[in-house]
């Protein structure tokens, strides 16, 4: 009679406690985002403010509150007309806050025959689902760290989403509080490593990386830049808060050497590892239980440029 009370008791828990993000759920933000109807989400075109209404609908799915105001979306100015940045908060036992990101906006579409649309499943709507799977992860549960998660405008024309929310006065109350951004960018198939890791831009200016592996779950793995002469570091979102002096690196799986689908039109979900996808996600959720301000403090060195 214990035995069975304590089984009961302990599936009961399983189905309370369990936070993995299944597999379906990735797929379908995923391929919504990267679907044909989103023609290529280019910045100033009605697709891409569905991308981020979207995306705010994600979020509100996700219980996470507004980072200013009163919606998900964050205007700037786009060739006088408005653009959106999503922006969600959720609450965690620390006030630091550690920020996950990636850009949804992508190239649009060609002027070829046939297929011409730019879908950016890789570039970068895994990212995107990244980050909306790490909240998918803490729905129902409260992290350690506070947490902010920004979709990202305008990446391709220049940086533009990044550059106007890391400049907006009204998110320094979680800037002034943020430990690290963990910015994905192109997560969508297999590393050289193989599955269940990711390489780091800009390795070589902060501690970031070792902290993390050294909590990190199941074997997830964070490793250093094999393409550092290419100073992606310096070229991606994560510029705009190394500029603030706050720890942001960007997070790839993309092998640069092989990677034939980078903008170009077949960057569509047939080249997405889902299976790796999910796994990335759910022990990145596993590692973010076992973070918090005491053991996760990361700091750059004196080999970092600020501007
Ligand atoms: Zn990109």
């Amino acid at each position: 009679m214990k035995k069975l009370t304590y089984l009961a008791l302990s599936m009961f828990s399983i189905s309370i406690f369990a936070q993995e993000v299944p597999q379906e759920r990735v797929k379908t933000i995923l391929s919504t985002l990267a679907s044909d109807e989103m023609k290529g989400r280019e910045i100033g075109t009605p697709e891409n403010e569905n991308a981020a209404h979207y995306i705010a609908a994600l979020f509100k799915e996700n219980k996470l509150e507004y980072c200013t105001g009163n919606s998900y979306l964050i205007p700037f100015e786009y060739k006088g007309q408005k653009a959106y940045n999503v922006c969600g908060i959720k609450k965690g036992i620390s006030d630091q806050y550690l920020g996950f990101s990636g850009h949804f906006d992508h190239i649009g579409t060609s002027n070829k025959s046939g297929d011409n649309i730019y879908n950016g499943a890789d570039d970068d709507a895994s990212g995107i689902t990244t980050l909306v799977g790490i909240a998918d992860y803490f729905k129902n549960k409260k992290p350690q760290f506070s947490m902010v998660f920004m979709a990202f405008n305008g990446e391709e024309k220049g940086m533009l989403g990044s550059k106007a929310i890391s400049e907006d006065k009204n998110l320094d109350k979680i800037y002034n509080k943020m430990t690290a951004l963990f910015n994905f960018e192109m997560v969508a198939t297999e590393s050289q490593w193989g599955k269940n890791a990711l390489y780091m831009t800009g390795d070589g200016f902060s501690d970031l990386d070792e902290l993390f592996n050294k909590n990190a779950a199941n074997g997830l793995t964070i490793k250093p830049d094999p393409y550092a002469e290419q100073q992606l570091f310096y070229r991606s979102d994560n510029v705009s808060f190394v500029k603030k002096k706050i720890i942001a690196h960007s997070f790839s799986t993309v092998d640069m050497t092989k990677a034939s689908h980078y903008h170009h039109e077949n960057d569509d979900v047939t080249i997405v590892d889902f299976n790796n996808m999910t796994q990335i996600i759910n022990n990145f959720g596993k590692t973010l239980d076992q973070l918090n301000p005491k053991n996760f403090a990361p700091k750059y060195n004196d080999k970092v440029t600020f501007n």
